[in-house]
């Protein structure tokens, strides 16, 4: 074409004309981003622009007398060529996609367009193709295609019921989890039953709120449910419910939901009750006897008492029956704490029945009354921050503390008078109460066992005790919805935590230990 231009040298107002016409038309083509080729009508490039240049990495001299197959990339079926070359004999344009190879080898997509120019006889004399590489948008395309595969692979493998519904309820995809887990089949399913149809009716209601709420919030929703089996049988569900937007407008168009089957959890929660109940009325029938049994035992054993009182004021024993008296005696007197503290632990119920304000003031001055003779034998030094008054039952209150102070002056060590303190702070919604002594302290491996019934730590073989009075506290604390906890430093001392909250509690299932 550029040869064409140079060679006429003849010009006349009217090729003058037609020559500047045509150097605008080469200066418009030139400057194009697509890449443009004339060939004749054999299929010969006759002209390639700059844009061309740059993207097939072709010169125009290395173009220009070449075919067009020179950017064949052998990606496309040799049928594509003849419907390419069909349109364009015919003398209508061809539009397609097409890969082409560049002439180091690397593909580029293009969007290909030839139209067939035809001469003053009419007849086809030249071809301008043009493509646009559209590379960078068919790489975009492939990975957002990929990115749908990969979702839907997620969708139609995920082991959990997925489906989305149209804002009416429609069904309008399921994954095969959902099928199964609904015994329909996708026919069944999909445009034929809304979400209602196979939802438990007693969940219409709910589920109405909740779809509302999404709708309103933009959020998404998590709730149980049940649905109804095509075979009638009923399937509990933790349902997520999410808004599903189009074309990123803040528009809910549909809703997407993930259902997990819970029945297994649910039988697992029922069989978790009935043993609770079990347990607690088992826990009721154990208190029942050990206060009968303690109250029967009580009578026999004060008589035992009593003769073994009236033996020894008998005298006449020699040494050996003495000795064993002095042994039944001990029994009698260890029988005789063991049926209190038995007592004591039954009294004590595992829920405070009747809330009161309580002065823990009033109550350790109470405590201290009871234990002037052992604080005095002793030379105890008992001391206290100031105490609140507190919700609670007063009789296990001070069952509590008289416990604590007690085994505080009994875990005492050798020549060391004892000292305790009673601390208390309020934190958050609790109190934190503390007694504190400087006695011979638990060792660790100790530390949570002797909170449990008959149980006593390894400092105590020497000492006198049934392992019954920390249970009780415990038993005592968790009705009013504390914690009890001892922290101790083996050979100087131990402190017992316990809270209690600020204003009171209500057990519900309390489960005995
Ligand atoms: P008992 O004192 O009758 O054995 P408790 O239930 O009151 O029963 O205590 C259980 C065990 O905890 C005791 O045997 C003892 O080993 C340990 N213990 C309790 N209080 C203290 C304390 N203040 N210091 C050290 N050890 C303690």
């Amino acid at each position: 074409m550029e040869t064409n231009l140079e060679l006429i040298n003849t010009r006349t107002p009217r090729i003058e004309n037609k020559l500047e016409d045509l150097a605008t038309f080469k200066q418009v083509v030139d400057q194009v981003d697509d890449l443009v080729m004339i060939t004749d009508l054999h299929g010969n490039i006759e002209y390639v622009n700059p844009a061309f240049e740059r993207i097939s990495g072709y010169s125009k001299y290395e173009a220009l007398g070449q075919k067009p197959n020179i950017l064949k990339s052998g990606k496309q079926e040799t049928s594509f060529y003849e419907n390419l070359w069909k349109t364009v004999l015919e003398g209508r344009s061809y539009h397609g996609l097409l890969v082409n190879k560049r002439k180091d080898g690397s593909l580029f997509y293009a969007e290909k367009t030839i139209t067939p120019l035809k001469n003053k006889e009419g007849d086809i004399a030249h071809f301008v193709s043009t493509d646009k590489d559209v590379t960078e948008r068919r790489i975009t395309e492939e990975r957002a295609n990929l990115y749908v595969k990969k979702f839907k692979d997620l969708f139609d493998n995920s082991g959990d019921a997925m489906a989305y519904c149209a804002l009416d309820g429609t069904l309008l995809e399921v994954n095969h989890a959902f099928i199964d887990m609904t015994g329909y089949s996708t026919e069944e399913l999909l445009h034929q039953k809304k979400y209602q149809d196979i939802t438990n009716e007693e969940f219409w209601e709910i589920g109405n709120q909740f779809l509302s709420q999404l709708l309103s919030q933009g959020k998404s929703i998590t709730y149980e449910k049940e649905y109804i089996r095509k075979d009638g049988k009923t399937v509990p569900v933790l349902l997520t419910a999410f808004p599903v937007r189009e074309d990123h407008t803040p528009r809910i168009t549909a809703v997407g939901v993930i259902a997990i089957d819970i029945t297994e959890r649910r039988n697992f929660e029922i069989k978790l009750k009935d043993l609770n109940s079990e347990l607690k009325r088992s826990n009721e029938d154990l208190d029942r006897f050990a206060c009968i049994a303690a109250h029967d035992l009580q009578a026999p054993l004060r008589t035992i008492s009593l003769y073994l009182g009236l033996i020894e004021r008998g005298g006449g024993l020699d040494t050996e029956s003495k000795e064993y008296l002095t042994y039944t005696k001990d029994a009698c007197k260890r029988l005789s704490s063991l049926i209190s503290d038995l007592l004591t632990y039954s009294r004590v119920l595992g829920t405070v029945t009747k809330w009161e304000a309580v002065n823990l003031e009033e109550t350790l001055a109470s405590v201290l009354e009871l234990q002037k003779d052992t604080v005095k034998r002793l030379q105890a030094k008992i001391s206290h921050d100031p105490l609140p008054e507190i919700q609670g039952d007063p009789t296990q209150l001070s069952i509590i503390l008289a416990n604590l102070i007690e085994n505080g002056m009994k875990y005492r060590r050798e020549n060391e008078a004892p000292r305790i303190h009673v601390g208390a702070k309020r934190v958050n919604g609790e109190y934190l109460f503390s007694v504190k002594d400087n006695g011979l302290g638990v060792s660790k491996e100790d530390t949570e066992k002797i909170f449990l019934m008959f149980q006593r730590g390894k400092n105590g073989y020497t000492i006198e005790g049934t392992g019954i009075g920390l249970a009780i506290c415990k038993r005592a604390i968790e009705a009013h919805g504390g914690k009890v906890w001892v922290e101790s430093i083996p050979g100087a001392g131990s402190t017992f935590f316990f809270t209690i909250p600020v204003h009171g509690y209500q057990k519900k299932n309390v489960l005995h230990t």
